[in-house]
């Protein structure tokens, strides 16, 4: 079982979800290379266009290279809510493995037209792509002192048929459903809609994934993965508050220059988000050889 299809059909025949890990830079790459390595499980490692062009879209994919050869492990890149068709271009041709293209604040039409021109170009490619047609409300961001309620609106949820219609239109393998699922961390845990989720599920035959793992109660991330035998999941906001505020405390705390010696209790802190969120996704042990 070599790729990232088959992986996620294990996944969905199994009932866990693999963990999809956003890094801006080489600290928060080691940490989910470090979890992954520690639980043996599979996991994607993504990043925005935003991330990915920070690092170098080929030194990205040349770094995780060179961890699956040293670690053996699944580790699969995926390029996270692209808005942009040249990046997205760029990024299949460079060879990542997954692609999200998300056109869900363009028009239907444009989001379609869009999809109609990259999808073939990924599966030419061998890749597995991921679409996006209801916006996935929020930021990866700390919005801890917003009100969760003021920014949710319901009637924005993935309408069921309209998400099997798109499926069927574009040939995505991925679907980004939404019923709840805020990107972000909130005052609150936002409530996800199961009975929606359900729906989705019962109309859509493509693969899911649930974005907004970040902030959302851990029991219902499980009932979500197996209501909705959701096979990726998204992590980025809880990452990035334990690396700042870890960072923060360092510097507070030493008149260290040289950042090797700064930065592991930076990566401890974020490894540790991602091992959490392993273990809610059921995903650890997955990849034992
Ligand atoms: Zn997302």
């Amino acid at each position: 079982m070599n790729s990232i299809k088959d992986w996620l059909t294990f996944a969905q025949e199994e009932r866990f979800a693999i963990g999809a890990f956003n890094v801006a830079n080489l600290e928060t790459l080691k940490a989910v290379v470090n979890a992954a390595d520690k639980l043996s499980a599979p996991v994607i490692i993504e990043a925005s266009p935003g991330e990915s062009t920070f690092v170098g879209i080929r030194q990205l994919r040349y770094l995780i290279n060179a961890y699956h050869e040293e670690t053996g492990l699944p580790i699969f890149l995926n390029l996270d809510h692209s808005h942009d068709v040249e990046v997205t271009k760029e990024s299949i041709a460079v060879g990542f493995d997954l692609i999200h293209f998300d056109g869900s604040e363009f028009d239907l039409e444009e989001n379609k037209s869009a999809l109609s021109e990259l999808v073939p170009l990924a599966h030419a490619h061998d890749l597995v792509f991921e679409g996006e047609m209801d916006h996935i409300q929020g930021s990866s961001a700390d919005h801890r002192q917003e009100s969760l309620a003021e920014m949710v609106d319901t009637s924005k949820y993935t309408n069921p048929e309209k998400a099997a219609e798109f499926v069927e239109e574009t040939g995505i393998d991925i679907f980004a459903a939404f019923f709840g699922n805020v990107h972000g961390v909130y005052d609150e845990a936002p409530k996800l809609d199961f009975d929606r989720l359900r729906e989705i599920r019962e109309h859509v035959s493509c693969f899911l994934s649930m974005h907004g793992g970040s902030g959302i109660a851990d029991q219902d991330v499980r009932t979500a993965i197996q209501v909705g035998k959701i096979s990726k999941v998204n992590v980025n906001s809880e990452m990035r508050i334990a690396f700042r505020e870890t960072l923060e405390h360092e510097l507070n705390n030493t008149d260290e220059i040289a950042m090797y010696k700064i930065m592991p209790p930076v990566i401890d802190a974020v490894q540790k988000v991602v091992e959490q969120k392993i273990m809610i996704f059921g995903s650890e042990g997955k990849a034992k050889k």
